[in-house]
């Protein structure tokens, strides 16, 4: 797994970034949720939406391959790790305007947001607690959640607040884009097609009481503790398969009788079938294994096809 920069390619990415939040060589387990993966060739932590801007800007002058990361709750990073540059998306500043409107750079912890608007009588943020996720990532994949109350059952997606984000386009230029340009649909947006990246985004959020907000969190945070394995103990990447409309891809995994199935240290959660968790020392070969079990059990009983639903990073 030797680095494919050489060190005039280091140097001159040294001279553009900061270099003393540049790293070599540094294991990117820790920087996902899944707690797996080998080191990135280099990792820098972006602090602004400029510095994001100017890192992507610099690997693409440089011909250097580069991934940005958020809080790496949806990717399996192999165990050879990443070639080139990983940015992590540490761009965090925000602004509450008094028409609701929020303004927020893309690495914004969605977890730390959610409390800003709450106390605020901000209300839109925070069906969505308890999902790790930066900004960025969730715009990245439409974040969705199903509101679990009866009177109001329904699958929400981030898409119903955001009203623009600040794009650092292929191309190089800045540019705005709304709602249509981001082409939302279930798991999906515009950037799953191109290689733009979410500099910053402006969300439009409603009044609401704040007692109604923490009931709604309360309740939500009570599904996902009955419903999920604890991240804190069984590190994971959330669901691990696409859903299967109608059907319910973890229901299948566990028709086949997978619940709980060990695999290496990963394992099908006992809690949620279409979860594998880390059990301590799991690699990404590990997941990738159990992955082909469940698709290989799950096609030979039902003849339907598992389609991973996470992003597989670097090299396996
Ligand atoms: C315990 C657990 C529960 C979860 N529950 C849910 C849930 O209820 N609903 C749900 O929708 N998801 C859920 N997820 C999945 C995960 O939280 C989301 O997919 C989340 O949005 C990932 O965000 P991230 O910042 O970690 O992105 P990462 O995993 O770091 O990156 C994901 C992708 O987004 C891209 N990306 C990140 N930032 C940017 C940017 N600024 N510009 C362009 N591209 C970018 C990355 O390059 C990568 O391709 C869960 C995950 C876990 C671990």
């Amino acid at each position: 797994m030797a680095t494919i920069l050489s060190d005039d390619t280091l140097g001159a990415l040294a001279a553009r970034l900061d270099g003393s939040r540049l790293r070599r060589d540094e294991p990117l387990a820790p920087y996902t949720t899944f707690r797996i993966g080998g080191p990135a060739d280099l990792l820098y932590d972006a602090t602004s939406a400029d510095d994001l801007a100017n890192a992507v800007l610099s690997a693409r002058a440089l011909g250097v391959p580069y991934f940005v990361l958020g809080l790496g709750a949806n990717i399996l990073v192999g165990d050879r790790g990443v070639r080139g540059l990983v940015i992590r998306n540490t761009a965090r500043q925000f602004a509450f305007h008094h028409d609701g409107r929020l303004w927020v750079e893309s690495g914004a912890v969605l977890g730390r947001l959610i409390p800003e608007a709450v106390v605020r009588g901000w209300s839109g943020l925070e069906h969505y607690v308890g999902i790790p996720t930066t900004i960025g990532g969730a715009i990245w994949q439409n974040l969705h959640f199903l509101s679990p109350a009866p009177a109001r059952e329904r699958t929400m997606f981030i898409e119903e607040i955001f009203t623009s984000g600040d794009l650092l386009k292929e191309s190089g230029e800045r540019a705005s884009a709304d709602r249509e340009a981001m082409a939302f649909g279930y798991d999906t947006s515009a950037l799953h097609h191109t290689r733009d990246v979410v500099l910053s985004v402006t969300f439009q959020l409603a009044r609401g009481e704040p007692a109604d907000m923490h009931r709604v969190m309360q309740e939500n945070l009570s599904w996902r503790g009955a419903k999920h394995p604890w991240l804190a103990l069984y590190p994971s990447a959330g669901s691990i398969f696409k859903k299967i409309e109608g059907v319910g891809a973890g229901r299948l995994i566990d028709q086949a009788g997978l619940k709980g199935f060990r695999h290496g240290d990963a394992q099908i959660s006992n809690v949620h079938a279409n979860i594998v968790v880390n059990l301590g020392h799991a690699t990404a070969s590990d997941v990738r294994g159990l992955i082909a079990i469940a698709q290989d059990s799950v096609w030979e009983k039902f003849q339907q096809r598992l389609e991973p639903e996470i992003g597989f990073i670097g090299e396996f």
